[in-house]
C-alpha cells in the first residue's frame, strides 16, 4: 500500500522539494547554527507538506497515515539532521495534539498557520530538573480569573528561537505525579515569555534549541488544548507521533547513508580491490541492510495499525528504540569503513555520526522505551 501511483508522486514531490529547496542550503544552515524556519515552512505549506493528515478546513491535506510514512523517510534524505527534526516538530511533534483535542477556534488560530508555514511551532515538555521523567515537570500554570500566570523554565526546546507558539505541557493542580497537567498552546509574543539562550550543540546544528523563561506569562484558560488536568495523557498521545515520525526519518537516514557507503566502498581500493569485495565488509553492511528492512517493515505494521485506530504504544516504543539504536550502528559502520576520509567535516559521514546519536537520547531515551516495553509486556 506504500506503493501506489499516488504514494510514488508523492514521494517523489518530497524528493524534488528536498533537492531543490533544502539541500542547497544545507551547509550554510549547519555553518550558521540555525536555518530559516519562517522562510522554509512557508514554502512547506506552499506545497501542501505540512498538514497532510490534517482536516482540509484548518488547511490539511485530510490524507492517511502512509503518506506522512513516505514525507519522513523523504525527510531522512536531507543531508543535515537539524532540519528534518525541526520540520518534523512541527508536522507530528507540536500539533498533533491540537488537532486531536483542541477547540474549533484554537485550531482556527494556531493549527491552521502552522500548516501554511505562517507559524513556525515548538513543543515544550522538558525542563532542567525533568526530562525522561515527566511527571517531574514543575512549570506552573496558576488559573487567575479567565487567564493561566505561567511560570518556569523549559530546556532544549527546538525551534525554540524561532518559535510562534508553543505547545507547553504545565502543572495546572497541585496533585502532583501525572495528575494535574495541561497542555496549553502559548504564544511567544507575550509579556514574560523570552529564550534565555540558544544552546550549542554536538549534533543536528542547524536546528535551533533553546531554554525559554516563563515570568508571570498570561494566557487565556481558553487556550488549554483539550481537558484540563489531562495533559499528560494527550502528550503521551502525542509522543507516539513523535516516536513514529522519528523512526520512519531514520529509516530514510540510514537507507541514504548506505547506499552512499557502498558506492564508495565500490571505487575505493586496497590491496588490489575494491573495499567492497572484502567479505567482512560486505557482510556487515548486508547485514545492516537486513535490520533496516525489518525497522522499515515494522515502520509500516505500526502505521498500518495506527490507520485501523489501534493503540500504538508499543509499536512506536519498539520502532524508536530500534531506530536509535541501529543509528548508531549505522553511523559507526560508515565512518569506520571510509577510514580518515570519514572522519574528516569534508565528508558527509562526520555530520551523520554527529547528527543520529541523538535518536537514543531525544523524545524519551532508549531506557525509557525499554522501561515503558517492561511495562507493557508485563515484566513488572
Ligand atoms: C537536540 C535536542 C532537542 C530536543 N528537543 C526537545 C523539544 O523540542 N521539546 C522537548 O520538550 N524536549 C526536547 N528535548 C529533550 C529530550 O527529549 C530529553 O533530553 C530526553 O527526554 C532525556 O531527558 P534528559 O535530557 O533530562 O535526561 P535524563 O532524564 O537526565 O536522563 C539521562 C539518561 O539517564 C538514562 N535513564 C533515564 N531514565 C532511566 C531509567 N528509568 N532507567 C535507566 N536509565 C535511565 C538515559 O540513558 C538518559 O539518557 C531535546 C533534546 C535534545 C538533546
Amino acid at each position: 500500500m506504500y506503493e501506489t501511483r499516488d504514494h510514488e508522486l508523492f514521494r517523489k514531490t518530497v524528493r524534488a522539494f528536498v533537492e531543490r529547496s533544502i539541500e542547497p542550503y544545507v551547509e550554510e544552515w549547519e555553518q550558521a547554527g540555525i536555518f530559516p524556519a519562517h522562510e522554509l515552512f512557508r514554502k512547506l505549506g506552499a506545497a501542501g507538506l505540512l498538514g497532510l493528515e490534517y482536516a482540509p478546513e484548518f488547511g490539511g491535506q485530510g490524507a492517511d497515515h502512509s503518506y506522512s510514512v513516505l514525507f519522513g523517510e523523504e525527510l531522512g534524505r536531507i543531508s543535515s539532521g537539524g532540519v528534518s527534526m525541526a520540520i518534523s516538530v512541527q508536522t507530528d511533534m507540536a500539533t498533533p495534539s491540537l488537532h486531536r483535542f483542541g477547540s474549533e477556534e484554537l485550531k482556527r488560530r494556531y493549527l491552521t498557520p502552522a500548516i501554511t508555514g505562517e507559524h513556525v511551532a515548538a513543543i515544550a515538555v522538558t525542563e532542567p530538573d525533568a526530562g525522561s521523567d515527566v511527571a517531574g515537570l514543575r512549570t506552573r500554570a496558576a488559573q487567575d480569573g479567565d487567564e493561566w500566570v505561567i511560570n518556569g523554565t523549559k530546556l532544549y526546546i527546538t525551534n525554540g528561537t524561532q518559535a510562534d507558539w508553543l505547545c507547553l505541557l504545565a502543572r495546572t493542580s497541585d496533585e502532583g505525579g501525572y495528575r494535574g497537567m495541561s497542555q496549553i498552546v502559548v504564544p511567544t509574543d507575550v509579556e514574560g515569555f523570552s529564550v534565555s539562550r540558544k544552546l550549542d550543540k554536538l549534533g543536528n546544528r542547524s536546528s535551533d534549541t533553546a531554554e525559554l523563561s516563563f515570568d508571570d506569562v498570561r494566557v487565556p484558560v481558553a487556550n488549554t488544548i483539550g481537558v484540563v488536568g489531562r495533559g499528560f495523557q494527550q502528550q503521551m498521545a502525542q509522543f507516539q507521533n513523535e516516536r513514529m515520525i522519528a523512526s520512519y526519518i531514520a529509516v530514510g537516514q540510514m537507507t541514504m547513508a548506505l547506499e552512499r557507503t557502498a558506492a564508495y566502498l565500490r571505487e575505493r581500493h586496497a590491496f588490489g580491490t575494491p573495499l567492497l569485495d572484502n567479505q567482512y565488509v560486505r557482510f556487515r553492511l548486508a547485514e545492516l541492510h537486513a535490520e533496516l528492512d525489518l525497522l522499515r517493515h515494522y515502520n509500516y505494521a505500526c502505521a498500518d495499525a495506527y490507520m485501523r485506530g489501534e493503540d500504538t504504544t508499543r509499536f512506536a516504543t519498539i520502532a524508536k528504540l530500534k531506530a536509535g539504536r541501529m543509528q548508531r550502528a549505522v553511523a559507526d559502520a560508515c565512518i569506520q569503513f571510509h577510514g580518515g576520509i570519514g572522519y574528516m567535516e569534508e565528508t558527509w559521514t562526520a555530520r551523520y555520526f554527529r547528527d543520529t546519536r541523538l535518536l537514543s537520547i531525544g523524545g524519551g531515551a532508549d531506557e525509557v522505551m525499554l522501561r515503558a516495553l517492561a511495562r507493557i509486556d508485563g515484566l513488572g
